[in-house]
């Protein structure tokens, strides 16, 4: 049976050139992959799957909510590569998961950890509860040497906890962030009481 591998990180760890190194690689050995990311909204470019080093491909799958997986989509595929994962539906997770078994199909998803306070996407969530590899894709924090492991969000340039969990076309900004750095800026006490 193929795995389900869940590689998360913060942003700014290079996820997404990593889906693209992968993808590149398959494709050099006359392989077949699939790229697939959730759709969130319907902006131009949403089909994009665009890393920060310039990089960039167009998904193959867009994926709604309440998408139903058809095996027919995913024959003769040696990979399926999913970005974003974050925001995946539980329900979607679970289909990526039936779909290793079934079709003995390696998916390999790349996404965030947690929201900008701190809280496992439900996406994330379900991942790591369901994959075989869960591998961490580390960067810096933005201002220390320590490892990130938290996106804090600005706005015009300052730290904040307000807004929604997904903000589309905002002003807003991520910077990763290490525990320390993030508790110098924001008040963390009561983020873990919060309704996810
Ligand atoms: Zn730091």
């Amino acid at each position: 049976m193929a795995k389900l591998y869940w590689r998360y990180g913060t942003m700014d760890s290079a996820k997404t050139l990593n889906l693209l190194a992968v993808a590149h690689n398959y494709k050099k050995q006359g392989k077949r992959v699939a790229l697939v990311k959730p759709r969130l909204d319907d902006r131009f470019g949403a089909r994009d799957i665009a890393s920060r080093s310039g990089l960039r491909a167009e998904a193959d799958m867009l994926l709604e909510p309440d998408s139903r997986l058809a095996d027919a989509d995913f024959a003769e595929l040696d990979c399926v590569l999913v970005d974003e994962a974050q925001f995946l539906t539980p329900g979607l997770v679970d289909q990526l998961r039936r779909i290793t078994r079934e079709l003995d199909l390696p998916v390999i998803c790349y996404g965030l950890r947690t929201d900008f306070r701190t809280r496992l996407f439900p996406g994330a969530r379900r991942l790591f509860e369901v994959a075989d590899r869960i591998e961490e894709v580390k960067v810096t924090c933005q201002f220390c040497n320590r490892k990130a492991i938290f996106n804090m969000r600005q706005v015009g340039g300052e730290p904040t906890l307000s807004g929604d969990q997904i903000q589309l076309g905002g002003d807003e900004s991520y910077v990763p962030v290490c525990y320390a750095c993030f508790a110098d800026r924001l008040p963390l006490e009561g983020l873990g009481d919060d309704p996810p």
